[in-house]
């Protein structure tokens, strides 16, 4: 690498710590903004895994235009951070002047990609539009009927990322029900720490929405994997941690205020696996409406695999207690693809680290439950076909 390329990368770095340390001192200071918000530029994708519910094979990209709309209005908001999404936003013809237009409002921004269509060109390209976080979920480490989104494909895009690119890269990959080989994960993790990307890893929830306990060698996967994340997501390791153990996190989710997930339709929705709730047009998305999700008791809290909203969601963790009931306004829209689950007592302690797995049980109806549910990880997975991830 050249000197001159050295030091770009680094005063680039060093900007985006000042901007995550501005984004975290505004996040403790006032609960009245979003601090992140996935946009959805086009949900057609060139992919087709089996387990996904996030995409289409024909939608034309949103107008720019409407695009531009959209990132102003968050922005009027003050939100923190604009995490464009899909489908595949590669697939948007003008997705660099969207990335600027994020840029020129002083918000952070970031890209969840396959990597398909990464070329050294897009790379850089995507560097002078001012592309700040990327992150590419891969499943596998040979393509299979389920998913192509594989270390054997990407590995050549990853090099390239790894030679160009001035944001920073994110290395997603993911164990739970369904996935053939739980080494794969350990592989693409290790190969994108090679690499000198970070690593995270995601449990898959089956079709019916519910999250099996991760088996002993999955276990022992998830905690390499996660012990080569940064301390800063330590509380959220915990979060996960107990979710690869069946168990239930007692936590106060925030979607709908300080984080905003806005469909391709231009509706605010809770987040991708909540679509239809509360599926309310942006334009009419008012500040009472954000207040009253902030307040909001999310039933599907205590087993979400949402690992982006549970990070927001520690800003606000000592504050706000929930007290009211979540109320679908999209009459027609789709219905939760999470199956609603025993709201939490309101009276429980929030979930902190440091707990033990033994005295949270105690504290938390079904925590039990969940932990005999552990030990007897070995039942037989459900179908390939039939689960889904988050992005
Ligand atoms: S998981 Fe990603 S790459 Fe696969 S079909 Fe869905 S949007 Fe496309
Ligand atoms: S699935 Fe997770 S992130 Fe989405 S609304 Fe439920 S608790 Fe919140």
């Amino acid at each position: 690498m050249t000197p001159r390329k050295w030091l770009r990368r680094k005063a680039k770095f060093l900007q985006r710590r000042y901007k995550d340390l501005r984004m975290i001192a505004k996040g403790l200071a006032s609960t009245d903004h979003p601090i992140l918000a996935h946009i959805i530029p086009i949900r057609r994708c060139n992919l087709s895994c089996s387990y996904c519910n996030e995409f289409d094979d024909h939608s034309k990209p949103v107008s720019t235009e409407e695009m531009f709309r959209r990132v102003d209005w968050l922005a009027s908001l003050g939100t923190s951070i604009v995490t464009i999404s899909g489908g595949e936003p590669l697939l948007h013809p003008e997705l660099d002047a969207i990335i600027k237009r994020i840029r020129s409002h002083g918000m952070i921004t970031g890209m969840i990609t396959n990597g398909y269509l990464l070329t050294a060109k897009r790379i850089e390209e995507l560097n002078r539009a001012g592309l700040e976080y990327l992150q590419i979920s891969i499943d596998n480490v040979r393509p299979d009927d389920v998913s192509k989104k594989s270390l054997k494909v990407l590995d050549a895009k990853l090099r390239l990322l790894a030679e160009h690119a001035e944001f920073h890269v994110n290395i997603n990959s993911v164990l739970g029900s369904g996935i053939r080989n739980p080494e794969d994960a350990l592989s693409v993790a290790h190969h994108a720490v090679e690499l000198g990307f970070t690593s995270t890893v995601g449990i898959i929830h089956d079709g019916a929405g519910q999250l099996r306990p991760l088996g002993p060698r999955e276990q022992e996967i998830f905690r390499e994997i996660m012990s080569m994340g940064k301390r800063s997501f330590s509380r959220v390791h915990h979060f996960q941690r107990n979710i690869s153990r069946g168990l239930p996190n007692n936590w106060r989710c925030r979607a709908g205020s300080r984080y905003l997930y806005i469909c391709e339709d231009g509706l605010v929705h809770y987040c991708s696996q909540q679509r239809g709730y509360p599926g309310i047009p942006y334009t009419q998305y008012t500040a009472d409406d954000r207040r009253r999700e902030y307040y909001t008791q999310k039933p599907c809290a205590p087993l979400c695999t949402v690992s982006c909203v549970q990070q927001v969601a520690v800003l606000d963790f000592w504050r706000g207690p929930q007290t009211l009931e979540p109320v679908p306004s999209a009459a027609d829209g789709p219905q939760p693809v999470v199956s609603p689950l025993p709201a939490p007592d309101a009276r429980l302690p929030i979930y902190q680290p440091g707990t033990t797995q033994a005295s949270f049980a105690s504290l938390v109806p079904g925590a039990a439950e969940g932990q005999a549910r552990a030990a007897t990880a070995s039942a037989p997975e459900p179908t390939l076909t039939s689960f889904r991830t988050r992005r």
